[in-house]
């Protein structure tokens, strides 16, 4: 097997566009023979990997702003960990001393908001849910954010539906709900993040460059990182579309979020 055929294989779970660009940076130095054996081209891939995400992802913390409440928008497509990551968040910034608003802003599923519920008792934070059926998603954001800024909130945190990303409909309503939030705190939402599930290949840049040209996207939340896969695709999406990944998901309690950490991560996939 060739030299290029390898390193391909190896960074294969980057999607074909970085797979290239990746080669291409190493070639020159494996013609000039300054990488010789596998372990100094693994290493040499794991920089080049590393510093892709460093320097295209920047802030990888969340950015919330001096206003009070903070708002931030997950949004992503059904099944992805949207609302499982959205109670993990409270639960990690709750226990960081931020007073916790929830607002179940998905109201086309009927058991998002039931789901939503169970975390909002599970993490011990308050909760806004639409009070009629088909209320509109932003309407209840909007008031969630009102409640959030009377009752001295830090944060409010807000589901949205995730049917198919390719739905006009969905993305219609994205964008209300942004509107609709920034209509009562100036500046807000300070963080839409975008749940990405780490099992689903090269299906997240689509999904991503979709969501992104919609509502613009802040940082991504790669979800189910403690099975087999990797989420190696991700670094395809901070490639090109220089959104930061914030957090990844490795399980489905409370304590399984964690902050992304570039190294650990590039470990994971070359491991
Ligand atoms: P949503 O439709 O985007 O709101 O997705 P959910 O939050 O309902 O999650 C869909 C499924 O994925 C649920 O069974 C979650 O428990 C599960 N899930 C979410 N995040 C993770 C994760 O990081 N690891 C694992 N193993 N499962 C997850």
């Amino acid at each position: 097997m060739n030299w290029k055929r390898s390193l391909a294989l190896l960074v294969a779970d980057f999607g074909p566009k970085i797979t290239i660009k990746i080669v291409e940076c190493l070639r020159e130095d494996i013609y000039a023979g300054k990488l010789k054996s596998g372990s100094e081209i693994k290493d040499a891939l794991k920089r080049s990997v590393l510093e892709l995400l460093t320097t295209k992802g920047t802030k990888t913390e969340l950015q919330l702003g001096f206003r009070k409440p903070a708002v931030i928008m997950i949004v992503g497509v059904n099944g992805g960990g949207k609302t499982t990551s959205l109670g993990k968040l409270a639960h990690r910034l709750k226990k960081e001393g931020a007073k916790i608003l929830m607002a179940a802003g998905d109201t086309f599923r009927a058991a998002a908001s039931d789901q939503l519920e169970i975390w909002a008792e599970r993490t011990g934070c308050e909760i806004v849910v639409a009070e009629k059926e088909k209320a509109k998603a932003s309407s209840v954001l909007s008031q969630a954010v009102k409640r959030g800024k009377q009752g001295g909130f830090d944060v409010v945190l807000c589901d949205t539906s995730g049917r198919l990303h390719t739905n006009y409909g969905l993305m219609e309503e994205l964008i209300a709900c942004k509107n609709a939030v920034g209509k009562v705190v100036a500046g807000a939402p300070n963080e839409i993040l975008l749940v990405l599930d780490g099992t689903t290949g090269l299906n997240m840049l689509p999904q991503a460059r979709e969501f992104n040209e919609v509502v613009g996207i802040t940082g991504l939340i790669l979800t189910k990182l403690d099975g087999s896969a990797r989420g190696g695709c991700v670094v395809s999406v901070v490639d090109e579309l220089g959104i930061p990944v914030k957090f990844v998901g490795v399980g489905e309690g409370v304590e399984d979020l964690q902050p992304f950490d570039a190294e650990a991560f590039v470990s994971a996939v070359f491991s």
